[in-house]
């Protein structure tokens, strides 16, 4: 794996640069929460999950299954209301 072609046409790449311009590390909340203490850089990286965001179109690309099986596709979407998407309820406390 060293890059994949994102829907809008762009060429990812999923190597080179150290740190990787458009790579993300994904970790759970309850995964980070086994953490405590002084964490080891490497054993984090090792949990965590892969996302690319592409630089042309923004669209997420997440190996939740790692990276030797296929990446989900996320697309963004402009929402107009400055309170959030409609649908979305606040709950209270
Ligand atoms: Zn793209």
């Amino acid at each position: 794996m060293a890059k994949f072609l994102c829907v809008c046409g762009s060429v990812v790449s999923t190597s080179g640069e150290i740190p990787h311009p458009y790579q993300w590390n994904l970790i759970s909340d309850g995964d980070f929460d086994t953490s405590t203490g002084t964490v080891d850089a490497d054993e984090l990286y090792m949990r965590s999950t892969l996302m690319f965001r592409c630089p042309r179109s923004g669209h997420l690309w997440i190996y939740w299954s790692g990276i030797d099986n296929a990446p989900s596709l996320y697309s963004p979407v402009e929402v107009d209301e400055p309170d959030g998407p409609r649908g979305v309820v606040a709950v209270g406390e």
